[in-house]
């Protein structure tokens, strides 16, 4: 009987009957290979028949971690940072991967993740790049402070670990750009550390499976505490990455495919039809609507930019001129920071604004173009690029729609 239930197969029935909806795709186009068997109909499962004999029951929570287990042995995703079965985890793919995780989605961060293993197969490799070439290789992934990070986290490990990564949270806790979740993970994944790392996924399924009634962020720290429950005793990398898969694949913030669930008959929001109102968050309050002026100059087939500042949002990043990004902000205000350029046309503004929306504040840039005359001098702490080689340069996404906007490009 056991060996049924964890198998995901109604007992008594032959497992040609467990019928497979083998790689459809969930949200975030990762496959995920859902189960339809009979253990997911209306009728009795296999553990209420289990339980309705047994009767009176020892803790069901004690079992959490083992159905959680073998629902992971079956459905769990395929990801390219991901050791396959009975394989050792690779330290290094699992901190960049992490890395590049961090409040970005598996599908933005996978083909970044192959890049940057193509070019910088190990740590060693990493840490002897320069921190541009990170930089290049990193735009368009946003948060670029965890570019920056990830090079001097790389540059630490080799010169003070020898090239190899601690293995323990308080190790890992050390270095550049870990902090306490993504110590956790790694310790958890890369070396087996019993310890369960709590990202927004894993935060859902706990918050709905006990149904949690304190808000977020408050609620962290209950959270925590019942997320270590559902640790098994062995696997603790497995345990983590089973409930990150099923807060990513099943237990989703909209129309959890609760039926689907290994956890469905102990989750207490379930019971009560309640999942879709947890976790309960604290209203957020988002940013005053930030303004500026970008100032777009091109000399021929090249565009006058400058690096931002290394400190402080989109630090050492390529930018092309422009205003500071103020709340309430008018036009007028931001024109006056234009580049000063002898023999420059008149300043053209484009019809429109660039929208951007970052983490804190929502931003809207007016655009205004010129041409310079061939030869003359980018201003001091600026450069002319061809604009051909753009692609190489270290632009963010804001940037980014800055330059397309101008160019019509
Ligand atoms: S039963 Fe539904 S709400 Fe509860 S943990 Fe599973 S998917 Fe989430």
């Amino acid at each position: 009987m056991r060996s049924a239930v964890m198998a995901g197969l109604c007992p008594g029935h032959p497992r040609s009957s467990a019928k497979k909806d083998v790689d459809a795709r969930d949200k975030r186009g990762h496959d995920v290979e859902r189960l339809s068997a009979c253990r997911y109909s209306g009728r009795m499962s296999a553990r209420s028949a289990l339980k309705a004999k047994q009767e009176p029951v020892q803790s069901e929570t004690s079992s959490r971690p083992a159905w959680l287990l073998a629902w992971y042995d079956r459905h769990r995703r395929r990801l390219p940072w991901r050791a396959a079965p009975g394989e050792a985890s690779d330290p290094y793919r699992v901190w960049l991967s992490e890395i590049m995780l961090q409040q970005t989605t598996v599908k933005a961060v996978g083909p970044y993740f192959e890049k940057f293993l193509a070019r910088w197969p190990d740590v060693a490799a990493l840490g002897r790049a320069s921190q541009d070439d990170v930089l290049r290789m990193w735009a368009g992934l946003g948060y670029y402070s965890r570019a920056r990070n990830l090079h001097a986290c790389a540059v630490a490990v080799t010169r003070e670990h020898g090239g190899i990564f601690p293995d323990t949270e308080e190790g890992l806790r050390a270095l550049p750009g870990i902090g306490p979740y993504t110590a956790a993970a790694i310790a958890a994944i890369a070396f087996d550390r019993r310890t369960m790392p709590v990202d927004g996924n894993i935060e859902r399924v706990v918050s709905r499976l006990y149904a949690v009634e304190e808000e977020l962020p408050l609620a962290k720290t209950r959270i925590q505490q019942l997320a270590a429950t559902l640790l098994a005793d062995t696997r603790a990398g497995d345990s983590a990455q089973a409930l990150m898969d099923l807060g990513a694949s099943i237990c989703t913030p909209k129309k959890p495919a609760c039926s689907l669930c290994p956890l469905s008959e102990d989750c207490t929001a379930r019971a009560k039809g309640t999942q879709e109102t947890f976790p309960r968050k604290a209203s957020k309050k988002s940013g005053a609507l930030r303004r500026g002026a970008a100032f777009v100059v091109t000399r021929g087939d090249e565009l006058l930019v400058r690096s931002r500042p290394e400190k402080g949002l989109l630090g050492g990043m390529t930018e092309v001129p422009g205003s500071d990004w103020l709340a309430g902000q008018d036009d007028a205000a931001a024109r006056k920071h234009a580049p000063g350029l002898k023999g420059l046309s008149r300043w053209q503004r484009r019809v429109g604004v660039v929208t951007h929306v970052f983490t804190h504040f929502p931003l809207e840039l007016v655009v205004y173009t010129a041409k310079a005359e061939a030869r003359t001098r980018a201003p001091e702490g600026m450069r002319w690029v061809p604009i051909a080689t753009l692609a190489g340069e270290a632009l963010p996404n804001v940037m980014r729609k800055v330059i397309a906007h101008a160019l019509d490009v």
